[in-house]
């Protein structure tokens, strides 16, 4: 299965560039407070070399100790009240960057084209609206602020002991290649892991919420042990991607810390020799070795945070790369003139070399009622995608009016042709808020009248709270049946000219979704309604008939023009009947 793009590095730089520039005047404030704070905790250091220096020129005097004292006490004051003004502008930007960032992913996941989505699988698509979107989080509301931070205070502190003394700095070097080297290293071959590890998670969230959704179909096909066993394979694939990268972890962290120590000892032991030789002072010997010290901190942190920057930056990659998506049809357009949809010479196939359409020809006027029927498998369903507009044929033409299907903006299509599934999804929410998705504008008795015609006012009006009873995963439960209708109301309320039904009333019993279909048809008057059945009283209740087998449309005609054929629309309607639903 394909899954959705991720965006290269260049695009996701591109994208953090253009969130920087957004909030420029705020990133610029918040780092000025940083460096600020991170001036404060200069003078500790500074202020035990003065100590060090006097003591050792016999220069120290109570009033020296009490200035110094001072100075160190305000000095924890400034720093504390800084650090947190500047932390708090950091969480507050961090926290509107996320919130920014978060948004437009929404809106790149809503405009997804849904062939793209069904192709791509909803497992990568959980993946990224919830890892990545946690990793991205923890990495815009700490790593990156923290990076930032640590960052501002490593070269203040550089700046601050070459002024003190650009010799003895010297020797704080001796670390650089261990580090710059090690990281290089650890850059180069940890990127390419967090990415597969990544992967590998959107992999195994994919099969876990496949194997949950489909439990019962797994069950009656005895697919549990296949199942469990491409679980066990993905997870397998996970452990494999993290111990990858926790062997560069191990490796990288090590060399890490070892360079600081390196760099502290040589740093003492040089600037040791350079007092005693009076090359310096000893309160410069001192403020030195203590800023080596000092600067080891945030250099751990710029080094440590990389980590979770490589996650962010991986899963900013895939957040972006959904963006990237080209959107299958155009945002304007002109509207058709007629709603006569005519299928030209249509073939389809899922696969190259498969076709499941071949050859398919038909027209359809405006307010008639058509069913398509056929054995299971023959192409109805498909052929159903392909009047709604969700498909593109392979070859040959879907047209309404004079203007191909794909080529109309989703808008404009929703407003003329709508397709309503088997599949159908309650939203968490009220009733009303359900029914309204397809009408925000609509009005309470709207919705009550949408209700009526899908026969489910009745049972809505009998709920705890009536349009106000909150349905959904978390709320009251309603059976796939009265699901069935809330998605049939939603679409009266849509109104579209043309509504594709594909077995949408499969769930009701025979009994009632034939008395919906009569008071559906009788609010959709004028209204075009191409029905996918296999009730087949569907079909008789239709204006005209048209039976599907192996791809091809086999026959077309009234119910009575084809009982008088008697060709495969007869036959099925003989063993329909014979099967006992004679009175239904
Ligand atoms: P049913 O009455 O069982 O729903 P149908 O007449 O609606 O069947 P379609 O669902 O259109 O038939 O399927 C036509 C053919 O296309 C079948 O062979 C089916 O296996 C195949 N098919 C359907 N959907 C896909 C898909 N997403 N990918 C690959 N093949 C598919």
């Amino acid at each position: 299965m394909s899954t959705l793009p991720i965006a290269d590095f260049k695009t996701v730089r591109a994208h953090a560039r253009v969130l920087i520039r957004d909030h420029q005047s705020s990133f610029v404030r918040m780092l000025l407070l940083y460096a600020l704070a991170a001036i404060m905790a200069l003078v500790p250091a500074w202020v035990i070399g003065q100590i060090t220096q006097y003591a050792s020129t016999n220069g120290l005097t109570s009033r020296r100790v009490t200035d110094l004292v001072a100075l160190l006490f305000a000095s924890s004051l400034g720093y504390a009240l800084l650090s947190f003004l500047a932390r708090r502008r950091s969480y507050v930007l961090g926290e509107t960057i996320f919130a920014q960032l978060r948004e437009g992913f929404l809106e790149s996941v809503l405009a997804l084209p849904l062939a793209e989505v069904e192709r791509a699988g909803t497992g990568d698509l959980l993946s990224r609206t919830t890892n990545d979107i946690e990793a991205l989080a923890r990495t815009v509301r700490f790593a990156l602020p923290e990076w930032l931070v640590a960052i501002v205070q490593a070269t203040l502190t550089l700046v601050a002991m070459l002024l003190i003394s650009p010799l003895a700095s010297l020797a704080s070097l001796v670390s650089l290649p261990f580090l710059y080297f090690s990281t290089r290293f650890y850059l180069r071959y940890a990127t390419p892991g967090y990415r597969r590890e990544r992967m590998s998670y959107a992999t195994l969230s994919g099969t876990v919420s496949e194997t949950a959704e489909g439990a019962r179909t797994v069950d009656a096909q005895r697919l549990g042990r296949r199942q469990a066993t491409r679980i066990e394979g993905d997870i397998r694939e996970s452990f494999y991607a993290e111990m990858y990268t926790l062997l560069m972890r191990l490796v990288w962290f090590p060399i890490v810390e070892s360079s600081f120590a390196l760099a502290v000892s040589v740093t003492l032991a040089w600037s040791g020799w350079l007092a005693i030789t009076h090359h310096i002072t000893l309160g410069a010997a001192t403020t030195v070795t203590l800023y080596v010290v000092q600067i080891n901190d945030p250099i751990d942190r710029i080094i440590s945070w990389l980590d979770e920057l490589q996650m962010g930056q991986s899963s900013l990659a895939r957040l972006v790369g959904v963006a990237s998506v080209r959107d299958d049809r155009p945002s304007t357009g002109p509207s058709p003139s007629t709603e006569v949809i005519s299928v030209r010479n249509v073939s389809y196939a899922y696969r190259e070399g498969h076709d499941v359409l071949r050859d398919v020809s038909l027209t359809i006027r405006p307010g008639e009622r058509l069913a398509i029927v056929g054995p299971s498998g023959a192409g109805k369903s498909t052929l159903g995608r392909l009047l709604a507009g969700i498909d593109a044929p392979r070859s040959g033409e879907v047209l309404l009016g004079e203007i191909s299907l794909s080529s109309l903006p989703l808008d404009t299509l929703r407003r003329h042709v709508a397709l309503v599934t088997q599949e159908h999804h309650i939203f968490i929410g009220t009733v009303r808020e359900n029914l309204a998705l397809a009408k925000p504008s609509a009005n309470e008795s709207e919705i009550l009248d949408a209700l009526a015609a899908v026969d489910a006012l009745e049972w809505v009006n009998g709920l705890p709270q009536g349009l106000s009873t909150e349905l959904g995963t978390t709320g009251y439960p309603v059976t796939p049946a009265q699901a069935q209708q809330l998605a049939l109301a939603r679409l009266v309320l849509s109104n579209p000219h043309t509504l594709v039904l594909d077995e949408a009333t499969a769930l009701l019993d025979p009994r009632a979704a034939r008395h919906l279909e009569r008071s559906l048809s009788a609010v959709l008057k004028g209204r075009t309604v191409i029905a996918i059945a296999h009730r087949l009283h569907t079909a008789h209740d239709a204006d005209r008939v048209c039976v599907v087998s192996q791809g091809r449309i086999i026959e077309v005609g009234t119910h009575d023009e084809l009982i008088e054929l008697d060709g495969d629309y007869a036959a099925l309607w003989r063993s329909w009947r014979s099967d006992g639903h004679a009175g239904s």
